[in-house]
């Protein structure tokens, strides 16, 4: 009887300590790995990167900003960092027009970019063109510098693969902004975010199969500028080992890309006069967003499953939510070439696109506006892409 008895019990006994095994902290090295991003380094990197101003593009403020992340990525040990030269000219004024305020409180059903669709209140959404609406004497100094068309520049740093240098995925964000105020959350946060990645996995204890670059363009807010450039560029050069026989692919082949554009403000839907909660909601989630139009839709959507299934893996605080509208970031001149991604703090059509966000491009776009509830969202997409990043370009401690 006794015997009978014990062997279910072992059976279970066996079988819970093999789902402890597989989740235990102390069994999964990417596990080990996606702990070595914390809140507190993260913040310190918005808060280094808003000590530039808004680094509104064609501005010195700009152009320190970019010497200051590239002495970062070194320090971390991401130390081949490269730099993408272009043009910059502004359309003829009244060129591109349709950047009208969107009026408050316009309730119901309407369509939203990338494909989305607007539903329920609606806050207001424009872009802060006044210098003079910035209330901080010392930041309106900061950013008074206008910007002059001509060259430009960003930078990039790459994790050789060990096994498989001619293939690579791209973890991106875009460093510079608008607004007047410090680009704290748009797009210091997703800047921190590629940064904080860049120095986890450059640790000399780390080895990835295959390559991964950490980008960090300019002139996303001007029209995707930069990362336009750098496809222009480069996509004719993936794969092409050089100089022939050297080991060395200057620009492997693109497995994946994924953007990372405002990961921190999660407050919820506006209410009914247009005003927003001052606190990030208990539902915050990581959007994660593909686009169904794009030629790589069906691998891009593989991809983002992969990423929320990282999320629940690897992510402390926020689950993660899949969608299908990606639109306006650095992602979209990639996604008819590869499979490519943006994660955000909210979905960008129907949300951000319906005034969620009132940060947006404004003067309160500043680190002292955001609490801890919003630097852990931004946290809890580093930890997302990492452990997805880690997982797919074989990652492994020594
Ligand atoms: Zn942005």
């Amino acid at each position: 009887m006794s015997t009978k008895m014990l062997l279910p019990m072992a059976a279970i006994v066996l079988a819970a300590s093999s789902i402890q095994a597989q989740d235990g902290v102390a069994d999964d090295p990417l596990k080990k790995i996606v702990a070595r991003l914390d809140l507190q380094r993260y913040k310190e990197t918005i808060r280094g990167l808003t000590k530039f101003g808004d680094r509104r593009q064609g501005t010195d403020r700009n152009r320190a900003a970019i010497d200051w992340i590239e002495a970062q990525l070194k320090s971390y040990g991401c130390t081949n960092t490269e730099r993408i030269h272009y043009e910059y000219q502004p359309p003829p004024p009244g060129g591109r027009g349709g950047a009208g305020r969107g009026g408050a409180g316009r309730g119901g059903r309407g369509s939203a970019r990338g494909g989305a669709v607007l539903r329920g209140e609606r806050g207001p959404t424009a872009v802060n063109n006044d210098a003079d609406l910035q209330p901080d004497t010392r930041l309106r100094e900061l950013n008074s510098q206008p910007s002059t068309p001509g060259p430009r520049e960003e930078v990039f740093c790459t994790k050789i693969g060990a096994t498989h240098p001619e293939e690579m995925y791209i973890v991106g964000a875009h460093m510079d902004g608008i607004g007047y105020g410090e680009a704290a959350n748009d797009d210091g946060s997703g800047t921190a975010l590629v940064m904080e990645l860049a120095r986890v996995l450059s640790s000399p204890d780390v080895t990835t199969e295959r390559s991964i670059r950490f980008a960090l363009w300019n002139n996303e807010e001007t029209g995707l500028n930069g990362a336009r450039a750098y496809v222009e560029q480069r996509k004719d050069r993936q794969g092409k080992e050089d100089p022939p026989g050297s080991g060395k692919y200057p620009e492997p082949k693109w497995l994946g890309m994924i953007q990372h554009d405002m990961m921190m403000f999660d407050h919820g839907m506006p209410n009914r006069d247009g005003t927003v909660s001052e606190h990030q909601r208990p539902e915050a989630d990581v959007n994660i967003e593909f686009q169904s139009r794009s030629k790589f839709a069906a691998q891009a959507a593989e991809l983002a499953w992969i990423f929320h299934a990282a999320n629940e893996k690897y992510a402390t605080d926020y689950p993660a939510a899949v969608g299908n509208h990606m639109t306006n970031t650095d992602s979209d001149p990639f996604m008819d070439l590869v499979p490519a991604l943006s994660l955000r703090e909210l979905e960008r059509g129907s949300q951000i696109g319906a005034g969620w966000d009132p940060t947006h491009h404004q003067p309160i776009d500043v680190f002292s506006h955001f609490s801890d509830g919003d630097f852990r969202l931004g946290l809890n997409a580093a930890q997302t892409t990492l452990g997805a990043v880690a997982q797919l370009a074989g990652a492994k401690l020594k």
